[in-house]
């Protein structure tokens, strides 16, 4: 097998950059994030949230009709586009090409919204971040993963990933299995877990930050938001996910000491990822 990296403090530091004082939100990147569905608009609400609290200039939400109003409430600083469907994504038109894409946290898995992923997959240039019910999709129709720009960074959890590469016997053959499929298609996977490993063509990476307190609802939405974020302000896709995931396991090592592991939820990842950000 190939050698491990860890993720640490001191290998983010290779690459991370501090906010240049003379920015301007136009060159601090603009993420769309295509989320939500009835009930599932939560989903969004954390994606894009996570998204502009990680130092991205510009957020729009491409969400189903029913989502307008509540992203407009909870997040003003975000731009909605909707879908002309009230429910769930019918057709995924967006009128620009921002840096980067986050795609799939709660967009559930109707025959319309397949589609719509299918059409939306064929034309688009962005570089992608896939997640949720993106990631099940593709699983059912696999071939459409030709579709993706190189280096997409898929974010699947332990039952996301079995649906991408089937099941495995041990430890062993998942990563075996996980390193032939990145080869395969030319994306890197974010093996969401504990710890979380990133698997790219050269090299796996294990994560050194996280805890229990992670395994709540919408945890995994806030680091598509947080991965996106970092792609669209110009990192490498491997530096996006290594950062992404280092500072999101460090959200709850903060906060553990103050919320306990019960009381935290997926919300107080992104209060705390200010906190998080200063320990770089
Ligand atoms: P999701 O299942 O999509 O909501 O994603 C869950 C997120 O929480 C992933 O980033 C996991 O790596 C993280 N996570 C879940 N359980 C644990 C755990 N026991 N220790 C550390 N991280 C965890
Ligand atoms: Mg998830």
């Amino acid at each position: 097998m190939k050698a491990i990296v860890l993720i640490t403090k001191a290998e983010v530091q290779k690459f991370y950059k501090p906010v240049n004082p003379h920015t301007h939100k136009g060159l601090q990147g603009h993420a769309v994030i295509i989320a939500g569905s009835y009930g599932k608009i939560g989903a969004a609400v954390l994606a894009s949230r996570s998204c502009i609290k990680s130092g991205c200039g510009l957020v729009t939400v491409f969400s189903p009709k029913c989502g307008y109003q509540i992203l407009q409430i909870s997040i003003p600083e975000v731009m909605v586009i909707t879908d002309e469907n009230v429910n769930f994504m019918t057709n995924i038109h967006l009128p620009f090409t921002p840096q980067a894409i986050g795609i799939g946290p709660g967009i559930g898995q109707e025959l319309g919204t397949q589609k719509a992923l299918f059409e939306f997959l064929r034309t688009n240039k962005a570089p992608l971040v896939i997640d949720a019910d993106a990631l099940n999709i593709l699983a059912q129709n696999i071939t459409w993963l030709e579709l993706l720009p190189e280096q997409s960074i898929l974010t699947p959890h332990p039952k996301e990933l079995e649906r991408l590469i089937g099941k495995w016997n041990n430890d062993s053959e998942k990563f075996q299995k996980t390193i032939a499929f990145s080869e395969k298609y030319n994306v890197i996977i974010v093996m969401k877990g504990a710890p979380t490993y990133i698997i790219d063509k050269k090299d796996i990476y294990e994560n050194t930050t996280g805890n229990a307190a992670l395994a709540t609802a919408g945890s995994g939405d806030t680091l598509t938001g947080i991965i996106t974020s970092f792609l669209a302000q110009g990192y490498e896709p491997i530096q996006s996910a290594q950062l992404g995931v280092f500072l999101h396991g460090l959200t709850a090592d903060l906060a553990v000491p103050q919320t306990g592991y019960q009381s935290f939820i997926a919300s107080d990842i992104i209060d705390y990822l200010g906190k998080a950000f200063l320990k770089l």
